[in-house]
């Protein structure tokens, strides 16, 4: 069976155009309870861009930090159940940030009209009922979270997403003058999550002509952006980054992710390192499975000076390992693209604990 994927609706691209959402949104106004819930990266609290959301009276501005924690689903549950209480059912939803926001809008959507908790709806197509319309202003580029068909939660449980068609955006704005305040260290480690996703996506079973032509292309945008003449943090840059990674996230989609994601997913679940960071972490010592794509990484690394720490296993118990390669192990969707149908043959909790001991 081959994959079938729903797209963005529509996407607006370019300098300025945050300035469109007005515009865009009023369009949406009449729906439901007739006002709109904007959910923004608490980091924009008092800065430039705060001004100009279009928001009107009627409308709820959540401001929210994503610094303590990835989004999980108690948070997502607070939210619905705070803004029924006291507003009832938005219009529509917009979420200006990173990831960690794009996700929070996603799920929130969907929560708005699936009864009970999301952590119930955490796997592929649990979703019930389409959710409200949903607006994603990306503020990092490299997740991909804007264009995926998953909204990724940290629940009781398990860290899963909450996967179906009506996650995906009705509305995109990508405009690249927002990512230029982004931290070099996360403009690195979230650019970084782009260029693994093409590596992983590029290199295993399900690869495909249709998926490559976005990953060669996100790849070379990438080079582009941070090992080529001309490299860094620039605004020709962040146009071509946030094209990476829309483009990047489509390759995965219609492909895979590999050994990469597999251990950054136990580092996460089991230490809580960030996604983009833990992905790096693990990616510098994956050389003999992504043999031209580790040396390209490690060449950026050395371009940019980051740092990136080594030895951190010989803080961590057997116990904590342990924990990491079941995490991993148990992502046989990931195995079985990188390695092959017959994966379970070669990878054993063993090896994969002892990939974690190289990290
Ligand atoms: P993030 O949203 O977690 O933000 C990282 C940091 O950058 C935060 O401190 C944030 O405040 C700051 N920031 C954001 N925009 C900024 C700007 N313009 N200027 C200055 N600072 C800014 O970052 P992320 O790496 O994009 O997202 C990580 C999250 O994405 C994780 O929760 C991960 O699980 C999720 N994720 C989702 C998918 C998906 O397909 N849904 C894929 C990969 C990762
Ligand atoms: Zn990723």
């Amino acid at each position: 069976m081959h994959k079938n994927f729903k797209n963005i609706d529509k996407t607006v691209f370019g300098r300025g155009s945050f300035d469109q959402m007005d515009a865009i949104l009023a369009e949406k106004r009449g729906e439901n309870n007739k006002f709109i819930l904007f959910i923004v990266d608490y980091y924009f609290k008092g800065k430039a861009l705060e001004k100009r959301i279009p928001a009107k009276p009627e409308d709820v501005v959540m401001f929210i930090d994503v610094d303590m924690y990835e989004p999980t689903t108690d948070q997502i549950d607070r939210i619905r159940d705070k803004v029924m209480a006291s507003n009832g059912l938005p219009a529509g939803i917009v979420g200006i940030g990173g990831g960690s926001i794009m996700d929070i809008a996603k799920a929130t959507s969907l929560m708005f009209t699936n009864e009970g908790s999301s952590a119930l709806y955490q796997g592929l197509n649990l979703i019930k009922k389409p959710g409200i319309y949903h607006l994603g202003v990306p503020t990092i580029s490299g997740t991909g979270a804007e264009c995926s068909m998953t909204a990724v939660l940290t629940g009781p449980v398990k860290k899963l997403g909450l996967k179906c068609d009506w996650t995906v955006f009705n509305q995109l704005i990508l405009d690249p003058d927002l990512i230029s305040t982004v931290p070099r260290n996360w403009w690195f480690y979230t650019g970084m999550d782009t260029f693994i996703h093409c590596v992983e996506a590029e290199n295993g079973t399900l690869k495909n002509t249709y998926s490559q032509a976005y990953g060669d292309q996100a790849l070379k945008l990438c080079q582009e952006v941070f090992i080529n003449e001309g490299c860094g943090q620039s605004p020709v840059n962040d146009e071509k980054l946030m094209v990476a990674s829309l483009m990047g996230g489509l390759s995965l989609t219609y492909s895979e992710v590999g050994v990469c994601h597999a251990l950054s997913y136990g580092l996460s679940k089991i230490l809580g390192t960030r996604h983009c960071y833990a992905n790096c972490i693990a990616f510098n010592h994956l050389a003999d499975y992504y043999p031209k794509g580790v040396k390209e990484f490690k060449a950026m690394i050395e371009k940019h000076h980051i740092d990136l720490p080594q030895n951190l296993s010989k803080d961590w118990t057997d116990k904590q390992i342990t924990d990491m390669a079941e995490v991993a192990y148990n992502l046989p969707h990931m195995w079985n693209h990188a390695i092959g149908a017959n994966w379970k043959d070669t990878i054993t909790i063993n090896l994969i604990k002892d990939l974690y001991k190289r990290l």
